[in-house]
C-alpha cells in the first residue's frame, strides 16, 4: 500500500465512516467494503440508478461493481422496482408456503437443465453450507475438496487454507473455526486435476464431494482450463462422490443458464445467490432429485429458515430473471468486451505488465504478464499498481471493486455514455499504475 489518500471530495462518507466505526467492527458489515486492500475512505452510497451510483458527497459513479454481481440489469430497474412495490404491499413475510418462490424456482429449473429442484435459502453462505451438509448426509462420507482461491461464502469448513504441500489436511484460515472443522477439508491447488486424483486415491471411499466456483471470480477472473470441470465431474463420479458446482457469482450472470450454459458439464448440486436475488437476500441449493430427496421435510438432512423464499426477494429475483433473455446477455457481453479493451488499450499505452482474463462478461485485471490460473499465480501479481489504478479512477468517477483479487461486473444499463466515462478516466489511472511503487 502506498499512500492512505485523504480525500477532500469524501468529507460526508468520511464523517459516516466514523460514526459507522463507533457501532460497527471496522465500520463495514463486509470487510471488502471497508476498502483496507486499497487504503482510503470507503463511499458510502445513497442512491443508484442504471450504470451509476451516488455517494454520501453528492458524488456519481460509473459502477463496475454492480453489487458484487447481481445489479445486473443495473440499479433501480423500474421493472424490478414495480414487481418488489407491488410485493411490499401485499405484506413483506408470512412464513408459509407462497406462489412467487414456485414461479422463482419454476424460472430456475426452466433454466437450467440439471436442475432438477431448488430449495431457496437467503444467501450464498446457506446455500453452500446446506450443499455441503447434504452432499455429506447423502454420501454418509465427511471429507470435502475445495480449491485455494475459490470463495464459497463464510461456511466454517470452507474457511480453511492449504497446508505446507500438495494435499494435506486443511488449516484453518481464521480464528473461531477449529481444526476439526477443517479438518476434513482438503484444499488442492486450482486447475490441478492431478491433485485431485491423488486426493481420491489418498482417501478412498471418504470424499463427500467436491466444491467448485463454476469458473472462479474470488481471486480475480480464474477460468477453468479446458476439461477441468469435466474431469472434476468425472473423478467425482468414478469414487462416488457429488460434484458441486457453486454458481453463487456465476449463476444467471455468465448466460442464461450461467456456467453450465457455457461448459455443460452436470453437476450434481449447484449453489446460486446474487443475482437470482435482484438486490435482495435471495438464494437457492438444488440438483439431482434423488440427492435433493434427502432433505427434510422428505429426508433426513435437517434445513431451513424463517425468511426463505421471501415474497419480496422472490419477486424481484423473478422480474430480474424474465427480463433477462438472450438479448439482454448479449448486451452485458459486449460492453464486458468494450471495457476490457479499452483497459488493456490504456495500459498497454502506458507499458503495464497486465494480464486481462474473462469468463463470459465477468473480467478482471492482473498486474502481471503472465496467465494467470491459480491462487499463486493471482498472488504474484504486483497489486501495488492495483491500488494506484484504483484510486484514480476513484477520483475521476468509476468505481472498481476495491481489491485486486476481484471480478469486475457490468449491467445492461451500462450505455455510450457510460463507457465513454470509463474510457474518458482509464488513460490517467494507466499512468498511475505505471508510474506506482511497492
Ligand atoms: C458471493 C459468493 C458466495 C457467498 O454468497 P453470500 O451471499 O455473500 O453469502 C459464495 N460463493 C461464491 C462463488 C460467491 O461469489
Amino acid at each position: 500500500m502506498s499512500e492512505l489518500p485523504y480525500s477532500y471530495e469524501a468529507q460526508a462518507s468520511q464523517a459516516l465512516f466514523d460514526r459507522a466505526a463507533a457501532v460497527t467492527p471496522g465500520g463495514v458489515n463486509s470487510p471488502v467494503r471497508a476498502f483496507r486492500a486499497v487504503g482510503g475512505t470507503p463511499r458510502f452510497m445513497v442512491s443508484g440508478t442504471g450504470p451509476y451510483l451516488t455517494d454520501a458527497d453528492g458524488r456519481e459513479y460509473v459502477d463496475l461493481v454492480c453489487s458484487w454481481g447481481p445489479m445486473i440489469l443495473g440499479h433501480a430497474h423500474p421493472e424490478v422496482i414495480a414487481a418488489v412495490q407491488e410485493a411490499v404491499a401485499r405484506g413483506t413475510s408470512f412464513g408459509t408456503p407462497g406462489e412467487g418462490e414456485v414461479a422463482l424456482a419454476e424460472e430456475m429449473v426452466a433454466r437450467i437443465e440439471p436442475l432438477e429442484q431448488v430449495r431457496l435459502v437467503s444467501s450464498g453462505t446457506e446455500a453452500t453450507m446446506s450443499a455441503i451438509r447434504l452432499a455429506r448426509g447423502f454420501t454418509r462420507r465427511t471429507k470435502v475438496v475445495k480449491f485455494a482461491g475459490c470463495y464459497h461464502g463464510h461456511v466454517d469448513s470452507l474457511l480453511a487454507s492449504a497446508g505446507s504441500g500438495v494435499a494435506t489436511f486443511a488449516l484453518p484460515d481464521t480464528p473461531g473455526v477449529t481444526g476439526a472443522q477443517a479438518g476434513d477439508t482438503i484444499v488442492l491447488p486450482y486447475n490441478d486435476l492431478d491433485a485431485v486424483r491423488a486426493a481420491f486415491a489418498a482417501h478412498p471411499g471418504e470424499i463427500a464431494c467436491v466444491i467448485t466456483e463454476a469458473s472462479p471470480g474470488n481471486m480475480g477472473v480464474v477460468p477453468p482450463l479446458p476439461g477441468f470441470n469435466q474431469g472434476l465431474k468425472d473423478a467425482c463420479a468414478a469414487n462416488g462422490a457429488l460434484y458441486i458446482s457453486d454458481e453463487v457469482m456465476t449463476g444467471f450472470r455468465t448466460s442464461r443458464a450461467g456456467w453450465y450454459g457455457v461448459d455443460g458439464v452436470r453437476p450434481d448440486l449447484m449453489t446460486f445467490g446474487k443475482v437470482m436475488g435482484g438486490g435482495f437476500p435471495a438464494a437457492a441449493f438444488g440438483g439431482r432429485a434423488d440427492v435433493m430427496a434427502h432433505l427434510a421435510p422428505t429426508g433426513p438432512v435437517y434445513q431451513a429458515g424463517t425468511l426463505s423464499g421471501n415474497p419480496v426477494a422472490t419477486a424481484a429475483g423473478l422480474a430480474q430473471l424474465r427480463l433477462l433473455d438472450d438479448a439482454a446477455y448479449e448486451k452485458v457481453d459486449a460492453v464486458s468486451a468494450q471495457i476490457r479493451s479499452l483497459v488493456t488499450e490504456a495500459l498497454s499505452k502506458e507499458g503495464v505488465a497486465h494480464t486481462l482474463q474473462n469468463a463470459s462478461n465477468m473480467f478482471s485485471v492482473f498486474f502481471t504478464d503472465r496467465a494467470v490460473r491459480d491462487y499463486d499465480d493471482a498472488k504474484a501479481q504486483e497489486s501495488f499498481r492495483f491500488t494506484a489504478f484504483f484510486h484514480s479512477l476513484l477520483a475521476d468517477g468509476v468505481y472498481l471493486p476495491p481489491s485486486s483479487f476481484e471480478s469486475w461486473f457490468v449491467s445492461t444499463a451500462h450505455d455510450e455514455r457510460a463507457v465513454q466515462r470509463i474510457a474518458d478516466a482509464l488513460p490517467a489511472a494507466a499512468r498511475a499504475a505505471a508510474e506506482a511503487t511497492a
